[in-house]
């Protein structure tokens, strides 16, 4: 931690975040933007007159950087550096650094606009333009209008326009944090393989019998993926003989896995030995798993996206961007010279990736952040107006404000309704919110409540694709995720939860059908937290 780049420039840091309200950092990914900048700031005393908070796109991220914050102050997590992640709260009244994600900040905003309790906020992962950090960008602009001078907010990000930013905030300062990187070797596939699982399997096995020490982080699409990659390396590396390399140890990376799993990587390995991280796009720029000198790119990532036609999200895997690749590749030279296979030609590259990663705005649904917007009733916000740092389309503003019609969130004038202003109180999609409230009306809360609960855990409990008793060819704790495409319905959903609870929540029961423990332990926990919300709507 000491060599972090960024402690170098602690005092400049400070100097300038003393002088101005809004500071842009930019810093190659693990100079130690995220667990460092919080801890710099709480040094130089500003907890003492509110919590920091720190945002993060990704909750994985959010939960890993708050414990490792903790163990570095050397206090219990949830106290004094605490986290908040959609469904969980670990901070008390106590909690002076406070990693979140940037969904609840929004949240959080509803009900107290200003969000006074803040002395500083930090917009972390900026470069991964999400949705909702850039909303709250358009946020804190007019929060630095309007708050008081002891009011700080710095923006950081490994890849972002600095300059972009710095004119979005009426020419803030950019501070440049140069990361030590070694140059990486590029390598390029001949043609795209016919099997990214067996290619990369290929490539991964060739640097570990011929290529000295250093670790491997193989970039895959998701879990399903992943899992099938694990176990076909654990396959491989058993078989060859012993003594004739190094010994090996094989982790998948993705953010289903749970958190005691996830931390594994950031443990040194014992010597002699290497390490293969298999991984989704979290090991891209939100956690820096460090020791990596070989990095295997597969050009690909899971994406959401949303289809404006239908109205209907897919989970697609797309090619990655140049900047993507770049800082996949980017990842092979933190310790040493590093190498990156590409499994994809340099034409392919140079052709047909996009420059730049689109930001999410351009791409999604804006339906539930203009439902935010128009909840937060603030007179001097004009949807059609806000201030975007890339404004999305008019098209899709105004597919947002169709939708929040048809399910009477918005009347004919564009205004909240009443339905509108229940739906802003419950963290959902506003469509799972409106089924709630309809479900209320009609007497199948309780079912509904169930149905949500489970889409809300997502990837968590997914049932298996196979048997558990096939399943346990990998590993015997049941940390092994389950993993399968393909849900069934939702009643499917209902039934499985239904059969669960009447076991009196057995966690043997889900062991035997192949359902996460913690998983189903999580939709029990959100299940209840939106029954509260839903009595308080009820009576209030
Ligand atoms: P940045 O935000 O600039 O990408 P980070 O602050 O996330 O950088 O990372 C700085 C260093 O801290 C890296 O070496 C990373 O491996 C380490 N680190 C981050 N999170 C954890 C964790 N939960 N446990 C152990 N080490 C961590």
């Amino acid at each position: 931690m000491a060599n972090l780049p960024i402690l170098q420039f602690e005092e400049k840091i400070v100097e300038t975040v003393e002088k101005n309200s809004v500071v842009v950092i930019i810093g190659e990914t693990g100079s130690g933007k995220s667990t460092q900048l919080s801890q710099i700031l709480h040094r130089h005393g500003y907890t003492k007159s509110g919590v920091i908070a720190i945002t993060q796109p990704r909750r994985v991220a959010a939960v890993s950087v708050a414990r490792r914050v903790a163990q570095e102050l050397d206090v219990p997590l949830g106290e004094d550096v605490g986290y908040a992640i959609r469904f969980e709260d670990r901070t008390t009244s106590k909690t002076r650094i406070k990693y979140l994600t940037d969904g609840v900040l929004l949240r959080e905003s509803l009900s107290n606009p200003m969000l006074d309790d803040y002395s500083v906020i930090i917009l972390d992962e900026a470069h991964e333009r999400s949705l909702n950090t850039d909303i709250l960008l358009g946020l804190v602009k007019r929060l630095v209008r309007i708050r008081a001078s002891n009011f700080k907010v710095l923006i950081t990000s490994a890849t972002l326009d600095g300059e972009k930013v710095s004119e979005f905030f009426s020419g803030c300062p950019v501070l440049n944090v140069p990361g030590k990187l070694y140059p990486v070797e590029i390598l390029y596939s001949k043609e795209r393989p016919v099997s990214y699982i067996e290619s990369s399997l290929k490539v991964a096995i060739d640097i570990h019998v011929r290529e000295p020490e250093g670790d491997i982080l193989i970039f895959m699409t998701g879990q399903d993926d992943i899992e099938k990659l694990v176990s076909r390396l654990e396959e491989k590396v058993r078989s060859l003989a012993e003594g004739s390399c190094m010994d090996a140890i094989i982790y998948p990376l993705h953010g289903s896995l749970p958190p005691e799993m996830q931390v594994r990587v950031f443990s040194p390995p014992p010597p002699n030995c290497r390490r293969f991280i298999v991984s989704t796009n979290i090991a891209e720029t939100s956690l820096t798993v460090d020791g990596v000198v070989y990095v295997i790119d597969s050009g690909y990532v899971k994406q959401r996206q949303y289809n404006p036609s239908s109205g209907m999200f897919s989970l697609d895997v797309i090619q990655i961007s140049k900047v993507q690749a770049n800082q996949r590749a980017g990842r092979a030279g933190r310790t040493r010279p590093g190498k990156c296979y590409r499994l994809y030609p340099l034409a392919v590259y140079r052709d047909d990736f996009l420059d730049a990663t689109i930001p999410e705005i351009q791409r999604t649904s804006l339906a539930g952040s203009v439902l935010y917007l128009k909840s937060l009733d603030l007179p001097d916000i004009d949807i059609l107006k806000f201030d975007f740092l890339d404004a999305p389309s008019s098209e899709s503003l105004e597919d947002a404000l169709k939708q929040l019609y048809f399910i009477d969130a918005i009347d004919e004038n564009g205004a909240i309704t009443r339905i509108g202003r229940t739906m802003s109180d419950l963290p959902l999609e506003p469509s799972l919110s409106r089924t709630l409230i309809e479900a209320n009306e009609t007497g199948c809360l309780s079912q509904a409540l169930t149905v949500v609960a489970m889409l809300s855990a997502e990837t968590t409990l997914l049932p298996a694709r196979s048997k558990p008793s096939e399943k346990k060819r990998k590993h015997d704790d049941d940390s092994n995720l389950p993993n399968g495409s393909g849900y069934g319905d939702h009643i499917q959903l209902l039934q499985i939860f239904e059969s669960w609870d009447r076991t009196n929540y057995d966690p043997v029961w889900c062991k035997e059908n192949g359902m996460q423990v913690r998983g189903m332990v999580f939709v029990k926990d959100v299940r209840r937290q939106l029954c509260q919300i839903m009595q308080k709507i009820s009576k209030g």
